[in-house]
């Protein structure tokens, strides 16, 4: 029985605290150990306990994250990994081979880009990053070339743009590409990519699966087939495996995802709307605003708008770096999707290894991942640091 039948009857938030989280059957305690163990003995040569042998092929806290993660996603299979990015490259190492063509959209995370360009493209894999809102575009990207590979992220980072997922599947599908999507920002709470036609959902579960800011790690999620087997052989020989206690740690941000994603959304809209009344924005990116050209899209796509938005600043790099270093509640600080506020200025912070090229950041954009204090502080927060802007 795969992993979506077993809990395919079960709401989104029970499967968040439910799944691969049975009580340990030795002990009765409720929450299931850290399995913080390297190896595990055997019965006699090969006489395996529950499958378990060394901690770089299996951890019984890690499948526990596996399992979650699958029944979130809709998928057969989750495999995780020490980071997002360690996610990305195993799932790159098994889909890719030198030669072939990998289309992204043209504002996918600066550290997506720079592993296919810098790191894949000494391998000999080419790339076109297009915006994936222009769905002429893509189709003629796909066309150019030998293309396994369509990468989408939606809402982007750290401009909000919402891609269709859909209709992106189509096109991918209709030149034999698999369709990849980063479901970081949305979270498995707020989007569906695998209902919605992908073939496979990657996340840097550092960000609002962990939601605590205590633990990097990432996963790949996708259906049983010959891919997630060179998947699964990659993250055990190459051994980029996520340890028991990121697991751990991870497990038990995902019981309160759903509720957390809910807070996020109403405190970013919140902010939002805020701060597209202050006479020192020139503009907010947040799909939530009816003004969002994607908002339709989002709406029909996603179940909220998410936790994180992004402003043009008037008065260019010098005031956008003044407000990112002015609030006192969002903290400076990279990353995303912890239950704290964040502001960032992604021209020299994430997005620094995007300067220079088709995917740089305007100077004027500062990120903030709205968490989830309470809102009268942070609505508080960002007028008094837009105040002092002047
Ligand atoms: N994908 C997105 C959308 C991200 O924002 C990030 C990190 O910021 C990553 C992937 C990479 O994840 P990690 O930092 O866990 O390697």
């Amino acid at each position: 029985m795969t992993v979506t039948e077993t809990h395919a009857e079960t709401g989104f938030a029970t499967r968040a605290i439910h799944a691969g989280q049975e009580f340990d059957p030795t002990t009765g305690a409720v929450v299931p150990p850290i399995y913080q163990s390297s190896t595990f003995v055997q019965d006699g040569v090969g006489g395996l306990r529950g499958g378990y042998e060394y901690g770089r092929s299996g951890n019984p806290t890690r499948t526990s994250l596996e399992i979650v993660l699958a029944a979130l996603e809709g998928g057969d299979k989750a495999l995780v990994f020490a980071s997002g990015l360690a996610a990305e490259d195993a799932l790159l190492r098994s889909a890719l081979r030198p030669g072939d063509h990998v289309v992204l959209g043209n504002d996918v995370y600066g550290g997506t880009h720079r592993l296919i360009d810098r790191i894949y493209g000494e391998w000999g894999i080419r790339h076109t990053a297009v915006d994936l809102t222009d769905l002429d575009a893509v189709r003629n990207a796909l066309a150019a070339d030998r293309t396994p590979l369509l990468w989408i992220e939606t809402p982007s980072n750290p401009l909000m743009k919402i891609s269709d997922i859909a209709a992106l599947a189509e096109l991918g599908h209709a030149v034999g590409a698999q369709v990849v999507v980063d479901n970081t920002f949305a979270s498995p709470a707020l989007q569906q990519p695998l209902a919605l036609g992908a073939d496979i959902v990657v996340h840097s579960t550092t960000k609002y699966l962990g939601g605590h800011s205590d633990v990097i790690g990432g996963a790949v999620i996708l259906r049983d087939g010959e891919l997630t087997e060179r998947l699964a052989f990659q993250q055990f020989a190459a051994g980029a495996i996520a340890a028991p206690m990121e697991a751990w740690l991870t497990v038990r941000g995902i019981k309160t995802l759903d509720v957390r994603m809910q807070r996020h959304s109403e405190n970013a809209q919140a902010i939002a709307e805020r701060m597209s009344e202050h006479p020192s924005i020139e503009h907010v990116y947040y799909p939530g605003l009816p003004s969002h050209p994607g908002h339709e899209l989002a709406a029909r796509q996603m179940t909220r708008f998410g936790g994180m938005l992004s402003v043009a600043v008037r008065g260019g790099a010098d005031a956008a770096r003044r407000l990112a270093e002015s609030t006192r509640v969002f903290q400076l600080a990279e990353s995303l999707g912890g239950v704290e506020s964040l502001i960032g200025y992604p021209s020299e912070m994430t997005h620094a290894s995007v300067r220079g090229t088709a995917l740089e950041v305007p100077e004027n954009i500062v990120r903030l991942s709205v968490g989830i204090e309470s809102v009268d502080d942070l609505v508080a927060d960002v007028e008094q640091a837009l105040d002092r802007l002047g």
